[in-house]
């Protein structure tokens, strides 16, 4: 039998945007968590701060070796992996070291596919799941450049704010870059997070985003709720921590948007000449 390849292993999502802030973590935690409920799930925290990792309850202390391990310690995946208190959710921790893993690389060869490189060696671990999810660093340095370029899909948490559209014009064009190191990288989805349904500007940033964005933006919307900021302090995805509110059922549809848009993509991929 052939080697498993990465084609055949889990669909793979960076979360990036390079401000900080703008709800990459949050949508990664609990796109995960709702997506684990009927799919197996991988969580790669890739931003040194190690937010993900916080936010399903692996603190600081506990993290031992993960993403930095991975990408500069050439540890195989299967090693670093743990599961979360979620079924159907693993995490790949952050470990403290991770914030000097953009200043090693620089001289390191390949140093854009060290990642990819890292999940090609270890396809077979990663062939038990059907999402990898990697929430990335808010900048658009090594470390993202690593997700993007070991990534299928990026998606692209959007402050729902005045100044939204010219953000994220840096990240369109650094997906278009990033086109030649991976030609299968695709900008396919926006999500609108923080919506504030009382301010009208939420609704004229929204409109804006979609005029220029079209079917790339997520019909979902993410609104501000004060119970998603308050999940992380208890180690917990806002979806376990308060599953009724407005927060929880946003990522609940979120989550079931992008399944519904990955079956469409691959019916129309199956149906192509
Ligand atoms: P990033 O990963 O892009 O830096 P985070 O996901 O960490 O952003 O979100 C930044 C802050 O905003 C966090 O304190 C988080 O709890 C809070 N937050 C994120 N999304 C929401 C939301 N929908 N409603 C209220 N607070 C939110
Ligand atoms: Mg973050």
């Amino acid at each position: 039998p052939r080697a498993p390849d990465l084609r055949s292993g889990p669909r793979r999502i960076a979360l990036a945007n390079q401000k900080g802030g703008v709800g990459k973590t949050t949508t990664a935690i609990n796109m995960a968590t709702a997506l684990s409920t009927t799919k197996r799930v991988l969580l790669l925290d890739l931003d040194p701060q190690g937010n993900a990792s916080t936010g399903l309850g692996v603190p600081r202390t506990e993290r031992g070796e993960g993403s930095y391990a991975l990408l500069v310690g050439d540890r195989p995946v299967s090693d670093l992996i743990r599961p979360s208190k979620i079924p159907g959710l693993d995490l790949l921790p952050a470990d403290n070291d991770l914030a000097g893993a953009e200043i090693e690389m620089v001289g390191m060869e390949d140093r854009e596919r060290r990642l990819a490189n890292a999940l090609t060696r270890d396809a077979a671990a990663l062939s038990r799941y059907d999402y990898l999810l990697m929430d990335c660093p808010p900048s658009l340095g090594l470390l993202t450049l690593n997700a993007l370029v070991a990534a299928q899909s990026v998606l692209v948490p959007l402050q729902t704010e005045f100044f939204a559209l010219e953000g994220i014009s840096q990240m369109t064009r650094t997906v278009e870059r990033v086109k030649r190191l991976n030609p299968e990288l695709m900008l396919d989805g926006i999500v609108l997070t923080m919506f504030d349904r009382r301010n009208n500007l939420s609704e004229l940033v929204a409109r804006d985003v979609r005029s220029f964005f079209k079917d790339r933006v997520y019909d979902t919307v993410i609104p501000r709720n004060i119970r998603v900021s308050e999940a992380p302090s208890h180690g917990l995805p806002v979806l376990l921590y308060d599953v009724r509110s407005a927060g929880a059922q946003a990522y609940i549809q979120l989550a079931a948007e992008l399944l519904r848009r990955d079956r469409a993509r691959a019916r129309a991929k199956a149906t192509a000449p």
